[in-house]
């Protein structure tokens, strides 16, 4: 499979009809435009995030829209407990019986700074929402994905995940930690081909996150986020089948991102 064929894809309508899918980070950036498109195409969509009023708002647009009504989950994957993620289980287990994908797309990028003066519980808290926390709820979701007949796991990368660059401290080890877990998955689910794993780079994208990065630079030049969904649409839905273990990208290698 190659980044071509993931960008060049065009979805059918209700290319993902009936498909129950959780996105983290849901109420912003690149979460939010992937909600918003995956619900276009018929997905139900569980909106999981930490600020109750954005998941508000992408839910009612949704339903303005005429989508299948999404679910929301309010949850801070800084500081959310085995009790608060089992609720979340019981919940989906309960509404829908299975999850048919799951997008790890919440992250944090704590600070850019050189190691010998990165702050250390900096450190740990990158390191825990991105990596960690991502780990703990594949953890759980993993018996309501194994209950879809053709369940998809999308982690999000980064360049700065495949090969590290000064100054990008606890972000670049959280984006290869993330790659390495997505490979040992892919790796572990592979014999029944049920449940398929897979890494994307969204590529610089207009959202607060890269604004953080990179101030200075002209937002206006950077592509919006509704504008690269196209290679996780495939990704999340049955046009992916059998693709697992992959690591892609939105957009051709440009600027850092
Ligand atoms: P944003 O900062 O715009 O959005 C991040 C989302 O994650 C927000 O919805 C935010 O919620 C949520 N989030 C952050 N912390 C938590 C938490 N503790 N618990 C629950 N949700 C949380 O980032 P982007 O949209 O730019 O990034 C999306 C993904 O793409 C990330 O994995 C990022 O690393 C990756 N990426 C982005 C690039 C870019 O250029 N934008 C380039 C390469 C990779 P809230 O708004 O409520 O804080």
């Amino acid at each position: 499979m190659d980044n071509q064929t993931l960008r060049n894809y065009e979805a059918p309508d209700a290319a993902l009809a009936g498909r129950v899918i959780l996105v983290t980070g849901a109420g912003d950036g690149i979460g939010k435009a992937i909600s918003l498109a995956l619900a276009r195409h018929g997905a139900t969509v569980v909106l999981l995030g930490k600020t109750l009023r954005k998941l508000e708002k992408v839910h009612d647009e949704i339903v303005a829209e005429g989508g299948p009504v999404p679910a929301m989950a309010h949850l801070n994957l800084e500081t959310a407990l085995a009790p608060e993620y089992d609720a979340l289980v019981s919940s989906l287990q309960a509404e829908y019986g299975r999850l048919d994908g799951l997008l790890h797309n919440a992250a944090i990028l704590g600070t850019l700074a050189p190691v010998e003066l990165y702050d250390v519980p900096t450190f740990g808290r990158v390191m825990h929402v991105n990596v960690t926390a991502a780990f703990a709820l594949t953890h759980v979701c993993l018996p309501l994905l194994k209950a879809s007949e053709d369940a998809s796991i999308v982690f999000t990368t980064s360049s700065v995940g495949r090969k590290g660059r000064a100054y990008w401290g606890a972000y670049a080890a959280s984006k290869f930690a993330v790659e390495g877990l997505a490979q040992v998955l892919a790796d572990e689910l592979s014999t029944d081909g049920k449940v398929r794993v897979n890494c994307l780079n969204p590529g610089a994208t207009r959202t607060a996150m890269r604004s953080q990065a990179f101030p200075g630079e002209n937002r206006e030049r950077l592509p919006l986020p509704e504008t690269i969904v196209a290679p996780y649409l495939f990704l999340l839905g049955p046009a992916a089948r059998g693709v697992t273990g992959g690591s892609f990208d939105c957009q051709e290698p440009a600027k850092p991102a």
